[in-house]
């Protein structure tokens, strides 16, 4: 599997993975690769969520001419393969965390983007009429110990005082009643905003949105070169050239060694892992419990999180390999399907139909950002630390806005400063495999 840590770029004409979306869609979109020069307002580089939605914004919005750029197919990279959770965050930093850092004012404009990232994904499925199979059903942040249920409580409290009864705390009692029945899961947070999506259905709906507004979308034509000239950049690709004024790096977990400066070294591709097990029987269903539509995250350091799909299966991810070369191990897909044993003890026997990983994009500081450099032109959005389906498709409407109306961006941490380096960056790679073994003993 193509590894960001090693490699410059994901070379062109890679499948996508043999995953329970790929199979889901009856025929895909035909599209053509880069082969002559070309010029546009803004290059866009990465044809997933991110990509395609600030495609869409400048073409639609703003009447820029847009070219976006990638690889491989669109959604091929994190946008095809992802979980379908719609969710009210991005990062790693807990409601508390964010407080601490950053005050209690600027805390809760951050969990206000959050909701309003369900609300464009919303948006856009509307506008789009995208077919991707929305379920409502919510989200509910699970405690896998007793002793993280009185956190989870306290977090929900304070939400609930700011974002009224879409934010709600579930005791245990009402967890087993009402929306799962495991073994080693306690009371959680319930957000009922949140919904579940097809997401290759969904990236497939932004591309025939983005190509309708007027965005001319290349494929399997990886940027392999890069010269940016005093007012202009050109992106080269095997076969063809883009010129453009702005260029935006959407590229999150696959962007490779040499992307620019900008982004280097400033985030760390981690692999997550998802199994879809065959669809589960009647008395399987009924013993679960599962509420249709539901998705579930727990607590651990290394999270589990699972839904039950249209038809009965059941989704269960969680982390990955460390080096790409091992994401398709055996080891990888047994380890989730013991996880997924030990969360529901009665699917001892169940059987894995699907298994398939995929690079999400971690930070030093644990949140994304959406910025650009001071005069030239250059402008990303990454590091949505495994959360970024709803959080990417605001942030391409935030860096639209970035680039054709600055004034209008909220006033949140995301733009006030640039992606930290990662110091010791070429023992990332050792530091992860420290972390998750520190991280299993606790879990
Ligand atoms: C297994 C898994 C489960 C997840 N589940 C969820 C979930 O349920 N909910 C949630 O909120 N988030 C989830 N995520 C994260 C979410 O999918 C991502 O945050 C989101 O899709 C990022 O979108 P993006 O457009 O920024 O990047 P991507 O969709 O990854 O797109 C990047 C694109 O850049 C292209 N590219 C890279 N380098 C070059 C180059 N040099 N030239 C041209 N093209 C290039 C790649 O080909 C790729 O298509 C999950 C991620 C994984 C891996």
């Amino acid at each position: 599997m193509y590894d960001p840590i090693v490699e410059p770029y994901p070379k062109s004409y890679q499948q996508y993975p043999n995953s329970y979306w790929a199979n889901s869609i009856e025929k895909f979109p035909e599209t053509t690769s880069l082969v002559n020069d070309i010029q546009a307002d803004i290059a866009i580089i990465g044809a997933g969520y991110t990509g395609l939605s600030s495609a869409y914004h400048l073409a639609k919005k703003y009447g820029k001419s847009v070219v976006v750029i990638d690889a491989n197919e669109p959604g091929w990279g994190c946008s095809g393969r992802n979980a379908g959770f719609v969710l009210p965050g991005t990062g790693r930093l807990s409601l508390f965390d964010m407080e601490n850092k950053w005050g209690e004012a600027t805390a809760q404009g951050v969990f206000h983007e959050y909701m309003t990232s369900i609300d464009t994904v919303n948006d856009l499925i509307e506008q789009g009429n995208i077919d991707c199979d929305k379920t409502a059903g919510g989200y509910l942040k699970l405690a896998h110990k007793r002793t993280k249920v009185e956190t989870l409580r306290k977090q929900a409290d304070k939400l609930r005082e700011r974002y009224g009864e879409s934010v709600k705390f579930i005791c245990s009692q009402d967890v087993s009643n009402s929306f799962l029945r495991s073994g080693n899961m306690y009371g959680g947070i319930y957000f009922d905003k949140s919904f579940a999506v097809n997401p290759m259905k969904l990236v497939l709906g932004y591309y025939e949105m983005a190509s309708k507004a007027g965005v001319k979308v290349f494929s399997n034509s990886p940027v392999k070169k890069w010269q940016q000239k005093s007012n202009h950049h050109c992106l080269y690709t095997q076969n063809g050239r883009v010129t453009a004024e702005k260029v935006i790096i959407a590229t999150n977990g696959y962007t490779g060694t040499k992307m620019h400066k900008l982004v280097n070294h400033r985030h760390f591709p981690v692999l997550s892992s998802i199994i879809v097990t065959r669809p589960l029987t009647d008395s399987e269903l009924s013993s679960i419990g599962l509420k249709t539509g539901l998705m579930a995250m727990d607590t651990r350091r290394m999270k589990y999180y699972y839904r039950l799909l249209p038809d009965n299966r059941i989704l269960f991810g969680g982390r990955g390999a460390i080096q790409g070369k091992n994401a398709d191990k055996p080891i990888i897909k047994k380890r989730l399907l013991d996880g997924l044993k030990n969360t529901f003890p009665v699917l001892s026997t169940v059987e894995v139909e699907h298994f398939w990983s995929g690079w999400v994009s971690a930070t030093y500081d644990n949140y994304p950002r959406i910025n650009h450099s001071d005069d030239k032109g250059i402008y990303y959005s990454m590091g949505y630390c495994g959360s970024g389906l709803a959080f990417s498709t605001l942030a391409g409407k935030r860096l639209a806005q970035s680039i054709c109306e600055p004034e209008s961006l909220p006033d949140l941490p995301f733009w006030q400063s640039q992606l930290p380096k990662f110091p010791f960056a070429q023992f990332r790679r050792a530091g992860l495999g420290a972390y998750y073994a520190f991280a299993s003993l606790r879990d």
